[in-house]
């Protein structure tokens, strides 16, 4: 897999053979055009994919074929949220809520029920900023802890799962993961419950990409995840385990 070590060894190799090729003047300058604007490629590549596992390793898929794990990203919603408890409690499943810390704070009764209905509680950031990637590292490290604290508040337990908001990772979330002990969760099949594509379509990919072991992102903050998973609760649920029993020891790195 593309790490950014690696990458970084590779193109410093590069530059090392251009200068001596430049020393002796038998590349042009405009040689290293190429290797530049692929290494700022992989960059932006390795940052936006989180499945590359590109700054750090991220657990996206389960050891069990048997098991399917649904994740839920950007709730707590005061609407939404309660309906998708109360159809995931109709089929008996497990997930993890990945909550932002603000939303939290508001809904700390939707927190509460989460648990008691057998949920696990993720961090997701506590403002899920569209600046987070660009924060400085006391600030990213803030957002987590001060997520954190709001959790272990209200549930009384401290999560360990972070999944990092859109998906886009970098050096400094590696660091503040690090300091923090956090683990990071990405995913092996994304829903795009929150894009154009119609449930149809979504329900077409989900019947032939899902075989087993699958991640899979959904949002608990939107109307149509609710009719979403009307029909793919009964589909996957015939199918496969969805619960989050024995998460650590399920899920491996990939
Ligand atoms: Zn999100």
């Amino acid at each position: 897999m593309l790490k950014f070590s690696f990458l970084n060894k590779v193109f410093l190799a590069i530059f090392v053979v251009f200068s001596l090729l430049r020393a002796f003047k038998i590349a042009p300058f405009y040689f290293l055009f190429f290797p530049l604007i692929s290494y700022v490629g992989f960059l932006v590549w390795g940052s936006a994919e989180i499945t590359l596992n590109f700054y750090f390793d991220s657990i996206h898929r389960l050891k069990s074929k048997q098991h399917v794990l649904l994740t839920f990203d950007d709730g707590p919603h005061p609407v939404f949220t309660r309906q998708i408890l109360d159809l995931l409690d109709d089929y008996d499943v497990k997930s993890i809520f990945f909550v932002m810390g603000n939303q939290a704070k508001e809904h700390a009764g939707l927190l509460k029920e989460m648990v008691r209905r057998g949920h696990l509680i993720g961090n997701h950031s506590y403002h899920h900023s569209t600046m987070f990637d660009l924060f400085p590292l006391r600030r990213m490290k803030y957002e987590i802890e001060k997520t954190n604290q709001v959790i272990e508040k209200i549930t009384g337990q401290k999560p360990v799962y972070f999944r990092p908001p859109f998906g886009i990772t970098n050096p400094r979330l590696a660091r503040v993961l690090k300091q923090t002990g956090m683990i990071s969760v990405g995913w092996s099949f994304r829903s795009f419950d929150g894009g154009k594509r119609s449930n149809e379509k979504i329900m077409s990919q989900l019947t032939k990409k899902i075989s087993g072991g699958e991640i899979v992102l959904f949002h608990d903050n939107r109307a149509r995840t609710v009719e979403l998973l009307k029909t793919a609760l009964p589909f996957l649920s015939q199918r496969f385990e969805l619960n989050n029993n024995n998460l650590n020891k399920e899920i491996r790195h990939v």
